[in-house]
């Protein structure tokens, strides 16, 4: 039932993290995506750190008129011994776009996909992400993705799941495979 007389809405406005090394985070944040565009939601994802064009779920977005991607990272990866100056100057860049998402009330969820990297790589600090996750509009729902979150974003967050890695085909030389990983 998603009739006039049912607000979803006002709901909503929690704090998501999924994290840890197991595979599933970015795909948990898609799979939240699609459930949400269903009842009507307006989503939006910002990828930190990920490029444009590279992605199975790029194409499929487009599929969906209520769920916009926006890539906000460089064509390369980022390493933990290599902080880039490009890479300070995509997440500025990528935390601008994310309080204007977060603060204009367009949209119902906002998913930060790789944004815990970002703080991990040092990139941004947990109090940067607090800040404008505090200035949200009302009833915003935000999904945070990806490893090594902060204590501080897990104090923060109201729903946090990580995921394990047990096994990873990976680890006996499977390569990332079209459709499956990206
Ligand atoms: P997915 O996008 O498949 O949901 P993820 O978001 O949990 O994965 P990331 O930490 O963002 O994983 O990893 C980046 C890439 O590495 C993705 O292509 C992902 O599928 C793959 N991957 C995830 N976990 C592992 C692992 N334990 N070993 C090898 N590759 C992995
Ligand atoms: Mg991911």
């Amino acid at each position: 039932m998603n009739g006039p007389e049912e607000n979803i809405k006002n709901k909503l406005g929690l704090v998501h993290v999924y994290t840890g090394n197991g595979k599933g985070k970015t795909t948990a944040c898609l799979g939240l995506a699609f459930r949400a565009s269903g009842r009507g939601l307006r989503v939006v994802m910002l990828q930190f750190l990920k490029p444009a064009n590279s992605y199975g779920e790029h194409l499929a977005s487009e599929m969906i008129p209520n769920f916009t991607m926006e890539p906000m990272g460089a064509d390369h990866m980022v390493g933990r011994e290599v902080t880039r100056e490009e890479d300070l100057e995509l997440t500025r860049r990528g935390l601008e776009r994310a309080e204007e998402v977060l603060t204009s009330g367009d949209y119902d969820m906002v998913i930060l996909d790789e944004i815990n990297n970002s703080m991990s790589f040092g990139l941004l600090t947990p109090g940067d992400l607090i800040g404008i996750l505090e200035r949200r509009a009302p009833n915003t729902e935000v999904v945070l993705s990806g490893r090594g979150v902060p204590q501080e974003i897990i104090d923060y967050a109201d729903l946090v799941t990580e995921m394990r890695l047990v096994k990873h085909p990976y680890d006996r030389g499977v390569k990332a495979r079209k459709g499956i990983e990206y």
